[in-house]
């Protein structure tokens, strides 16, 4: 049995070390209400306001370790922005979404989300150790139709019988909320998978529940290379000692982490704080990979960025900083389309001869085109002899052929 709300305290200093280092501990004590929330800092009328409307909305929950990286003192605090509902979350347009990027229209098998030609999405798990107010998948996330056995063996069944799926992305919900022998088990069968090259496994785990990322799961992670992560970290305040941590621990077991940040109006929407996220970021050893721009979901339309702004930012990032610091700025296309660049022009005039470019600092400056345009590589025929052309079709394809095609 819980305790009463107002006997629990979810406050660091109140809760003995033991328990707060426990990744367990930490989702069991999830905080989901005003009234826990309440205890631990001073909460904004906008909040109490969206708090109390989340119920019809989308699912609260954030663990303890996160909830204390919020300043009691500011509405604005990211991490607050992040995790607590805003009024303004049920002031629903006409142009949101449930499934703005056309997952589940792209949905060949249970689990599966295959639009590219050589890759697909597994999610195989539909709870998260934060549900951010951002969430593009709440439509899947949180509620009470976790995936089960017969639904990820047949996502399995169908990677599997699918050779040009090359590299398959477990995400979720949060994958690292398995257990790790469950983890474990699922990654030795993908890697039983002959095509299959490279895994990637998306997570906030790293952001949200630090000590969840602990020796018992990197050494389980760590057979099963090539693996990559891929985290969420959205502004420099979540880089704490615990977080970069974890982070180290990843990148120890040989696991390159990279980040997929979202681009959060009032959260990370300023030069100052995309820089200083990018270089915390490289300090941890984590690349910059993505910053999405918000996709158009139920809910997050006072998160969302304008594109013009967006693209500004990006003009403030190149150049300015190491590019190893650049992640590419995308929009998901509403429908399926995928991702696509968005980035400023630095093309001024595209000719045979010579093209004007655009200097990161605003200079145009002149590039000469060679003399020969011919960009055959002989050399094609020899190394590629005998293996066939990459299969280009969109993904699901094949499930949208009678099976004895
Ligand atoms: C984002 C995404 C991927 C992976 O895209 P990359 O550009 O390879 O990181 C694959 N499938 C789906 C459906 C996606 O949304």
């Amino acid at each position: 049995m819980p305790l009463p709300l107002a006997a629990r305290s979810l406050r660091r200093a109140d809760v003995a070390e033991r328990d707060w280092l426990d990744w367990r501990w930490q989702l069991r004590n999830m905080l989901t209400s005003a009234d826990e929330l309440g205890a631990v800092l001073e909460l904004a009328p906008e909040e109490r306001a969206g708090l109390a409307a989340s119920a019809h909305l989308f699912r609260v929950g954030i663990t303890p370790y996160y909830a204390s990286l919020m300043d009691p003192a500011h509405p604005s605090c990211p991490v607050r922005m992040q995790a607590i509902p805003a009024a303004r979350e049920g002031a629903i347009r006409d142009e949101e979404l449930r499934d703005p990027l056309g997952e589940d229209s792209h949905n060949p098998a249970p689990c599966v989300v295959h639009k590219y030609p050589d890759r697909c999405l597994f999610l195989v798990v539909d709870r998260c150790a934060i549900y951010c107010r951002h969430c593009n998948r709440r439509r899947l996330v949180g509620g009470d139709d976790p995936p089960t056995t017969p639904e990820i063996e047949a996502g399995l069944a169908y990677i599997a019988r699918t050779p040009r799926i090359r590299d398959v992305l477990i995400s979720g919900g949060d994958p690292l909320l398995l257990s790790t022998a469950k983890l474990d088990h699922l990654l030795g069968r993908l890697r039983a998978i002959p095509h299959v090259e490279i895994i990637r496994i998306g997570t906030r785990i790293p952001v949200v529940c630090p000590m969840r990322v602990d020796d018992e799961l990197c050494a389980a992670l760590r057979k099963h290379h090539p693996l990559y992560v891929n985290t969420h970290f959205n502004h420099p305040k979540e880089l704490t000692p615990e977080s970069r941590a974890a982070c180290a621990r990843l990148v120890d077991a040989g696991i390159p982490v990279g980040n997929q940040a979202v681009l959060l109006r009032g959260v990370n929407s300023s030069v100052r704080t995309l820089r200083a996220l990018m270089r915390e970021l490289l300090k941890a050893r984590v690349k910059p990979y993505y910053l999405f721009q918000g996709d158009t979901v139920i809910g997050t339309d006072h998160l969302r960025t304008p594109v013009d702004a967006a693209i500004e930012l990006y003009g403030k990032l190149r150049g300015w900083m190491t590019g190893m610091g650049v992640p590419h700025l995308v929009i998901d296309a509403p429908g399926g389309g995928g991702k696509l660049p968005i980035v400023p022009s630095y093309i001024e005039e595209l000719g045979d001869e010579v093209v004007k470019v655009r200097t990161y600092r605003g200079a145009i400056v002149d590039y000469p085109q060679p003399r020969e345009r011919d960009c055959t590589v002989p050399y094609d025929d020899v190394y590629f002899a005998g293996v066939p052309e990459d299969d280009d079709r969109e993904g699901s394809a094949e499930a949208l052929e009678p099976a004895d095609a």
